[in-house]
């Protein structure tokens, strides 16, 4: 049996870091088994959905790198199937129209909650004829009356629901429109999906699903309910901790691995292992080793992580991300130095690609001012002449090569009788306008030779001026 397993999302909101980390188990399972990764898009809430959520979903699972072998469907495309599988559900028996107006259903609730009893629907037009009357009326689902629901989920373990616990829910609204356990149960059959990696907060939902994929002769899938994931003030993952969004994450510097990696041990381990190739977490993935309960999500680890896969990636692959960053901050990449070679001159220090494109513009663009304290430590009266001693000695060399320069650096401290910090923080401030770079050396030969004698020459003429008012 070829394993196939979903990612559902409704389109109503951003990619958010929860809903990756379930597609992310879904995709992994999926591809350790040899098997297939659908998404549905899950639409049919016409007031809430927006092609914007879909774009910024599809661009999250494309960014992440979680394609799909089938999709994305949409379920609006489905209400003709739908409508067919509601009909076949009437004409069995397993389904009946609900003639009962919202305030007798109110009152009904009212009573259940002042008798301390579990709201549910009563059951009233449950033995009624089932022939079509005069006025509004919803579509109920018959669930069994006695025995109960058993689902082995993979991660909870054996859950056991009495079917008296589950009132008649509602598949079919009053204009006829299909409700989401209905939905999700016509399309996990019609897709084939056996088994259905999906957030714990649908654990309610399962039992009856399985009573309806029952009704309508098809063996349940399996489950497996992932827990929620928490901030650290133990309250469920939101906008207020920070940045939830996979494209926000984007946008703060991160890489899609070190997020995938960060997701994907964010309740499940293998020892403790912190660092995994994609290969090896389809290796090494097991839905029996997810944690049972919720996890905290930990910014200090998430940027920790960053940096390990900024620092240990290939600097081709941490270049084509950087490159979306320069490109983002108006730098462009073909005026300056080879972005491969900025990754490697930079990357033990910045933690995000953010921090890097920052930490890396003046390679490519002039700058109007120094750093102001850079400046006022730097250029004293005098740093001029020591800019001017290296300034006659760059000019002079035929070959712009970092070891010669720093070689020049180190002998011009010598013949001043300078300490070397005296003759390399000027330069630096001048040709980087901050005093962080990396070293000397990197930094000229990724400049050249042109920025390099140019912003000398700017920068004597700027402590000159300065000394002289
Ligand atoms: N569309 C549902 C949601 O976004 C998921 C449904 C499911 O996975 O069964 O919460």
């Amino acid at each position: 049996m070829t394993i196939k397993t979903r990612f559902a999302p409704s389109p109503t909101g951003y990619l958010h870091v929860g809903g990756a980390r379930t597609a992310l188990f879904s995709w992994l399972y999926a591809r350790k088994h040899g098997g297939k990764f659908v998404l549905r898009i899950e639409d049919t809430d016409l007031e809430r959905s927006t092609q914007e959520s879909v774009n910024a979903i599809l661009e999250g699972m494309a960014w992440l790198g979680l394609e799909y072998d089938e999709g994305p469907f949409y379920q609006t495309h489905r209400f003709e199937r739908y409508k067919e599988i509601i009909q076949q559900l009437l004409d069995q028996g397993d389904a009946y129209y609900c003639y009962c107006s919202k305030d007798e259903l109110d009152a009904l609730r009212e009573q259940q909650v002042a008798n301390k009893e579990k709201p549910r629907y009563n059951g009233k037009c449950r033995d009624a004829s089932h022939t079509r009357k005069e006025g509004e009326a919803v579509i109920r689902f018959k669930n069994p009356a006695q025995g109960e629901v058993i689902i082995d989920d993979l991660i909870k373990g054996k859950i056991v629901v009495a079917n008296k616990e589950l009132d008649d829910l509602i598949i079919a609204r009053s204009d006829g429109s299909p409700t989401y356990n209905l939905t999700v149960v016509v399309d996990d059959m019609d897709m084939g999906i056996n088994v259905v990696i999906r957030g714990d907060d649908h654990i309610n939902n399962t039992p009856r699903q399985i009573n309806i994929l029952r009704a309508l002769g098809v063996e349940p899938p399996k489950y497996a309910h992932v827990p929620m994931i928490l901030g650290a003030d133990g309250a469920r993952l939101s906008k207020r901790h920070g940045a939830v969004s996979v494209m926000q994450y984007r946008e703060e510097g991160f890489l899609p691995d070190a997020l995938l990696n960060y997701l994907v041990r964010l309740g499940w381990s293998h020892g403790d292992q912190e660092i995994f190739t994609v290969d090896e977490m389809i290796a090494l993935f097991e839905l029996e080793n997810v944690n049972v309960s919720a996890s905290t999500f930990n910014n200090e680890k998430l940027l920790w992580l960053n940096h390990q896969y900024i620092m240990n990636s290939d600097p081709a692959h941490v270049a084509h991300h950087l490159s979306w960053h320069m490109g983002e901050r108006g730098i462009d990449p073909a005026q300056g130095p080879e972005l491969t070679e900025v990754v490697k001159a930079q990357r033990e220090r910045c933690k995000t690609l953010v921090e890097m494109a920052e930490a890396s513009r003046y390679f490519y663009q002039e700058f109007e001012n120094y750093d102001e304290k850079a400046a006022k430590k730097n250029f004293k009266a005098g740093s001029d002449e020591v800019l001017r001693h290296l300034l006659a000695k760059f000019s002079a060399i035929s070959e712009w090569d970092g070891e010669k320069l720093h070689q020049i650096v180190l002998d011009t401290a010598e013949e001043l009788d300078l300490k070397l910090g005296k003759v390399a923080q000027p330069l630096r401030v001048a040709v980087c306008g901050t005093a962080v770079s990396p070293s000397i050396d990197v930094t000229l030969s990724l400049l050249g030779r042109d920025k390099t004698l140019n912003r000398m020459e700017k920068a004597i003429k700027f402590i000159q001026d300065k000394n002289k008012s």
